[in-house]
């Protein structure tokens, strides 16, 4: 298969949903249940340029909090679907959604320690590159925290951030920022390097 295609490999929480604060642990998380998920304006009409401009689109999304012992895995899941039915329901294609559900200092025997996959590994990406003849080196990696970028760089993608005001003070600088995902777009698709 030859690798052509352009991708975006999108992180979810504070670029496509909101993230949401938890009183039981006083802490901003990703949504943990179908009900807590909100998209973020204009997320969706983001997504639908990307798409007309002709880029696949993927989520690459780590999501440790079952690991963590804070959630059932049957939630995490639910609350995946539902994101994606959201976006379905307003004409979004999401080539493939990828998640790590493990966590470096789980609680969970089988979902915790050194993971191939989670983020900052550019695990998927690659795996998306294979599967979905991607040309990696024209995608982007779109997301608000330093393993997003890194991600992207590790899977040889250029990288954009997105504000997002409950990610952590960032290190690593990307090819690009944006205010949000809807902003991300004009900016992406005219970048001449
Ligand atoms: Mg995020």
């Amino acid at each position: 298969m030859t690798s052509h295609r352009r991708a975006i490999f999108l992180d979810r929480d504070g670029v496509i949903t909101a993230n949401v604060y938890y009183e039981r642990w006083k802490e901003w998380e990703a949504p943990m249940s179908p009900g807590d998920v909100e998209l973020l304006p204009n997320a969706a009409e983001a997504l639908l340029r990307f798409q007309r401009k002709g880029y696949l689109l993927f989520i690459v999304s780590n999501q440790g909090a079952y690991a963590k012992g804070k959630i059932a895995l049957e939630s995490l899941v639910a609350t995946a679907k539902h994101v994606e039915a959201l976006l379905a329901g307003a004409g979004v294609e999401i080539t493939e959604s990828y998640y790590s559900y493990s966590h470096p200092q789980g609680v969970v025997s089988d979902f915790s320690g050194i993971s191939l996959e989670r983020k900052p590994s550019p695990y998927f990406p690659r795996l998306a590159a294979a599967s979905h003849g991607v040309d990696l080196s024209n995608s982007w990696m779109v997301g608000d925290r330093d393993t997003d970028i890194l991600c992207g760089r590790a899977a040889g993608c250029r990288t954009l951030r997105i504000f997002s005001p409950h990610a952590e003070a960032a290190s690593v600088t990307p090819d690009l920022e944006a205010q949000t995902l809807f902003d991300a777009v004009e900016m992406l698709v005219n970048f001449v390097s």
